[in-house]
């Protein structure tokens, strides 16, 4: 399934947001990495995934020589 754009509607990180096919019982609790917010895990029978988008501009982890 198309991933979808998604983001915190408290601090506005992006993720990419997946549903996925799922027992009723596997229900847990998913917050969001940046603030805590509490994100939806359930849409009917998908669970859904979170996926943060890392921004561009933001690329501390490496730097790349030019
Ligand atoms: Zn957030």
């Amino acid at each position: 399934m198309e991933p979808a754009a998604y983001s915190c509607r408290h601090c506005c990180t992006q993720y990419k947001l997946v549903r996925q096919e799922a027992p009723p019982d596997r229900n847990r609790e998913i917050a969001c990495l940046s603030c805590r917010a509490p994100l939806e895990s359930r849409e009917g029978k998908f669970v859904l995934k979170y996926f943060r988008v890392r921004r561009p501009e933001g690329g501390a982890s490496f730097k790349v020589p030019h």
